[in-house]
């Protein structure tokens, strides 16, 4: 892929990136990534942490600064949702996923987080992108929802270029013509993306869908795509959530999903190395 020097899969000669978070190793691995859309207050965190955690998934998610479509929605509880999430990581020993929207929030946001998401809005956001790259800190990267996978893979090398090999990719679905779901999920830009980085590459089915009922199958799907790991949106009663209300797991789904996948990537990679 033109101009593609660090993120290329030409670079490593074919080795695959692996990421150490505490006792995980994300690229070796399979990573489950649960948690709500945003953080909303402590009871809601720390009962969604719980039911993560006892789900036996690897990493809790939360937003705690919301970009949303409409300025007058739940825009997160930054800081304090902040201090919540590091509440949750100490009380049940999670590593923490949160965005981080702003270029000058990034150096105080990686004291909370163990990864930094890079969200949809902000793929080619390249001052945030150059700050998340001298930070060091290990990055999700959304794919935008109107990238090519070249743009989306150019942005992960201005990370790198920074000097910070932690990027993880994360498809999120992409717009088309269709409206019955929220979002396109583009599975076959797992692989492509394998074909092209060296770089793990995780699958977020909540908004990728954004649709309850179709989650779980596209979990599977995303497993069979090859994907590194899976980001999922639990709450501790979506119907009272403040931001994505209709694509988040109930703690019960969630808990019977993951050991679902357990079993789904157990035979995946079964087959992949007959
Ligand atoms: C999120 O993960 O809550 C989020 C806002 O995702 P995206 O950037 O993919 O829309
Ligand atoms: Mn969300």
């Amino acid at each position: 892929m033109k101009n593609l020097k660090l993120a290329s899969i030409s670079h490593t000669e074919g080795e695959r990136t692996i990421i150490k978070i505490g006792e995980h190793t994300i690229g070796k691995d399979f990573i489950i990534v649960g948690g709500p859309c945003s953080v909303e207050n402590e009871t809601q965190l720390m009962e969604t942490a719980r039911a993560v955690k006892s789900a036996g998934a690897q990493m809790l998610r939360g937003g705690a600064f919301k970009p949303r479509t409409s300025p007058y929605d739940f825009q997160g509880l930054g800081l304090e949702g902040l201090r919540l999430l590091d509440k949750a990581k100490q009380k049940y020993d999670l590593p923490i996923v949160t965005e981080v929207v702003d270029p000058r929030d990034v150096s105080w946001v990686c004291e909370f987080a163990d990864i930094l998401q890079i969200g949809a809005r902000n793929m080619q956001n390249f001052s945030l992108l150059r700050e998340v790259g001298l930070s060091g800190k290990p990055v999700i990267l959304k794919r935008g929802m109107y990238s090519t996978l070249a743009e989306w893979v150019n942005c992960a090398e201005y990370i790198l270029k920074e000097g910070n090999p932690n990027v993880i990719l994360c498809e999120r679905g992409i717009r088309t013509f269709e409206t019955y779901t929220r979002n396109t999920l583009d599975l076959s830009i797992v692989p492509a993306a394998k074909e092209v980085t060296h770089l793990p590459v995780f699958v977020d089915p909540s908004h990728g869908t954004g649709k309850y009922s179709l989650i779980e199958p596209m979990c599977y799907a995303a497993v069979a795509a090859g994907a590194d790991g899976l980001l999922i949106e639990v709450h501790n009663c979506p119907e009272k959530a403040l931001s994505d209300a209709k694509q988040q797991y109930t703690p019960e789904v969630f808990s019977h999903l993951v050991k679902k996948i357990n079993k789904a990537v157990k035979c995946m990679r079964g087959l992949t190395d007959v």
